[in-house]
């Protein structure tokens, strides 16, 4: 007997094994793991399929180490879907398979995990606290948190908020303080008393049509921020669930906070298994096959929660749709949303996506009838939705003396702290500035490795690039002149806050990027702080755009976002647009509405007039528009081919063979009937970076079909390729970012 095992690596196909039948062995099954050797590694591999011959020869076969289940861990419906992705995204079938199961599993563990180590105070813990010595601060800090967390704790959530837990815990165990748990679910947060609204009309409405749906349909729920999404995703998981079966809900990374998980916990009075990046091996593992078993009826996961096995899958939901981090950019470029809509098509259950800006591609699959088109246009609980306006800032000296903020902006910002107001003021740069130049000569303090400027970082008096992360001192004296005199010419975040502390020297001001957020737990403290309005001046990057409610907040402003509007990829006037109207809704959340203002060199632009007079629906017609017009997504379909190189040549030449093979196998009729194009080989952006040369071959095509099967049918060659060995490639399917 044959068997075809996914094993990772560089292999198009599955690889041929003997499996040689004996007393001791167990039968191997598709969808279930084997143990191989390869190249005297001993691998976890997945059977894709069992044979009785083989197209090798059968001396060359090698027979397989052992087999590990018994039963698939992958249903046939999983294996079509994994299958389709390692086609569909032109990657090797085992490298999909290495995304799609947990790191233990791919260890050899079994499946069954009877759960995972938590944490809780005992009754003498309880009283312990004056016990400690006052320097002992990991043991205070350890001893807090376990006190506002009285209930038992996973390990993950501790090390999410505290550095250098074990060692105290170690010995709070010793002194009984604590004890251990194991926590069949994952349990992660006591769930939080959730109060129930009435669903309105839009919600209910939204509902009654997604379980009105006999198997497949795909739905756009485009709800105005502060509509009650979230909600309305509840109500149609509640039912769900009250039929037996389970949902599948993926959310950024940014958005998976404990509060969201609380609010899903407390609403269906369930646990809910949860899966992103921050999960120990354990905890995922154990996440896996609560959902794979069918013991846990939601998933709530970032990305790569897609591929997990379900036992009964009846919904899926993902919010956020058009949030870039569902899209994998290294190794295997999957979109997590593309993903979905095909799962649940193989599933035959409905999918909903959720966004307040839905992505041009989503927005043109409901317009044109594909996907149902579901809206809430009322914000929930009746708050007033804001009002947006452009600030004309040209000939405004105040901007370079004030770090980018108008004498408009500025007076505006006074009468809104006069009014008791909390300003949230949006800035997409840290540091202090963009460049460092040397006053007398020019010099520039530039990355070695990289085509682009160092940041100037006055906190850490530092030059980093914000490319590569390499960092270093910064200078005293200009290399080129030896002058002392720099001028830091443009403005980031830590400028902002200089500059605003200085203008509004009563206020308390906070800012949050990730300088500001980077050890463990500040995010969580930060946002906490700007929530209860402590600190009236908010300063953020995106990190504050995404996710955070802020109700106390009644004016924001955007300083910088011009660029959007003339960037060389044709997706920066849409996520700028996304962008304004997720950084606004953070405001007026309250009964009071709030003023959004963007400063802009631009009034005139007519994407952005459209956007602010007329709002995002206008805006994405008329860039859908213009997308049609310039035969761009959603109207062609684009994979976008990457090499890089350490010489400036072999990453050049491996883009032009291929392109010329490409030209050389396509059919004349295929190419004009399709509009097959294979563009380039050019530069990247940013030609040089982290010491790489980097170019980009952009195929396009108004047929998918022809466009796929244009590259497959070329894919051996690739892999075969002299240089494949030697440059950096990789295959992007529908690309998102151009860079
Ligand atoms: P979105 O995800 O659309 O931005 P949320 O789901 O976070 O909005 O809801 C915003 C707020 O409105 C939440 O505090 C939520 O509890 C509340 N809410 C949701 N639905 C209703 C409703 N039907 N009536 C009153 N308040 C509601
Ligand atoms: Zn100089
Ligand atoms: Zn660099």
């Amino acid at each position: 007997m044959f068997i075809q095992v996914a094993v990772p690596g560089p292999f198009l196909t599955p690889l041929d094994y003997k499996f040689v039948y004996s007393e001791k062995n167990i039968l191997p099954v598709v969808g279930g793991r084997v143990w191989i050797n390869l190249r005297n590694r001993k691998l976890i591999g997945i059977v894709m399929s069992i044979s009785e011959t083989s197209d090798l020869d059968e001396s060359k076969v090698r027979a397989i180490t052992e087999v590990v289940d018994e039963t698939p861990i992958f249903s046939e419906t999983d294996m079509t879907f994994l299958k389709w992705a390692a086609h569909y995204y032109h990657e090797p079938v085992g490298n999909v398979m290495q995304t799609a199961v947990p790191k233990r599993l791919r260890q050899g563990e079994a499946v069954k995990l009877e759960g995972v180590t938590a944490w809780q105070l005992t009754d003498e813990g309880r009283g312990a606290r004056k016990q400690i010595r006052d320097n002992a601060h990991q043991q205070i800090a350890l001893m807090e948190f376990l006190q506002a967390h009285p209930y038992p704790v996973m390990e993950s959530v501790i090390s999410a908020c505290l550095a250098g837990w074990q060692a105290p815990m170690k010995r709070f165990h010793q002194l009984e303080w604590v004890s251990k748990t194991t926590l069949k679910c994952l349990h992660a947060w006591q769930p939080a008393e959730q109060e129930r609204h009435a669903f309105n009309d839009e919600q209910q409405a939204a509902i009654d049509a997604v379980l009105a749906s006999d198997g497949f349909r795909p739905f756009l729920l485009e709800g105005v921020t502060g509509s009650g999404k979230t909600e309305t995703y509840l109500g149609m998981i509640e039912a769900v669930i009250a039929q037996g079966k389970q949902a599948l809900v993926l959310v950024p990374e940014i958005g998976l906070t404990p509060q969201t998980v609380a609010r899903f916990e407390g609403f269906l009075e369930q646990p809910v298994a949860v899966m992103h990046s921050g999960l120990t091996d354990k905890e995922r593992h154990c996440a896996w096959y609560m959902v794979q078993s069918g013991e846990v009826k939601v998933l709530l996961g970032t990305r790569s929660a897609v591929f997990t096995p379900f036992a009964d899958l009846g919904l899926c939901i993902l919010d956020e749709e058009h949030d870039l981090s569902f899209k994998q950019q290294d190794n295997f470029r999957y979109s997590a949303r593309d993903c979905l809509v095909r799962r649940a098509q193989l599933e035959n259950v409905p999918v909903v996506l959720g966004s307040a800006t839905p992505s041009l591609e989503t927005l043109y699959n409901a317009l044109s009838d594909r996907y149902g088109y579901l809206k809430l246009t009322q914000r929930a609980g009746g708050a007033a939705l804001p009002n947006i306006s452009l600030m004309d800032v040209r000939g405004d000296d105040s901007l370079q003396t004030q770090a980018g903020v108008s004498a408009g902006l500025r007076e505006l910002i006074a009468e809104h702290l006069a009014n008791d107001g909390q300003v949230l003021l949006f800035l997409n740069r840290r540091g202090y500035a963009p460049v460092l130049m040397c006053h007398d000569c020019g010099w520039q303090a530039a990355c070695p490795s990289c085509d682009a400027n160092m940041t100037y970082h006055h906190q850490f008096r530092e030059l980093r690039c914000h490319h590569c992360g390499y960092q270093q001192k910064a200078p005293v004296n200009c290399p080129n002149c030896g002058s002392e005199h720099f001028a830091k010419i443009g403005q980031g975040t830590e400028q902002l806050e200089q500059v605003m502390q200085h203008l509004f020297p009563e206020e308390t001001l906070l800012r949050v990027d990730r300088d500001t957020t980077r050890n463990k737990g500040q995010m969580e403290a930060v946002t906490k702080q700007a929530r209860a309005g402590e600190a009236r001046i908010l300063i953020g990057t995106q990190m504050l755009a995404k996710g955070h409610h802020f109700p106390k907040v009644t004016l924001v402003a955007l300083l910088d976002i011009d660029q959007g509007l003339f960037s060389c990829d044709f997706r920066a006037a849409e996520r700028m647009a996304q962008l304004v109207i997720q950084v606004a809704g953070r405001s007026g959340r309250a009964q009071k509405q709030g003023q959004v203002v963007i400063q802009t060199y631009h009034p005139d632009h007519p994407l952005l007039e459209t956007l602010v007079t007329e709002g995002y629906d206008a805006f994405a017609r008329q860039a859908l528009e213009g997308r049609r017009l310039a035969e761009l997504p959603p109207y062609s379909f684009q994979i976008m081919l990457r090499a890089e190189s350490i010489d400036p040549h072999s990453a050049w030449q491996f883009l032009l063979d291929i392109q010329s093979a490409l030209y050389q196998q396509a059919e004349p009729a295929q190419v004009a009937q399709a509009s097959l194009e294979a563009l380039g080989p050019v530069s990247a952006p940013m030609l040089r970076k982290q010491g790489r040369f980097r170019y980009q071959l952009l195929l396009q095509a108004n047929q998918r079909g022809i466009l796929h099967h244009w590259l497959g049918s070329l894919e051996s060659r690739i892999y075969a390729h002299p240089l494949s060995q030697k440059v950096r490639w990789s295959i992007d399917v529908d690309p998102q970012e151009m860079a």
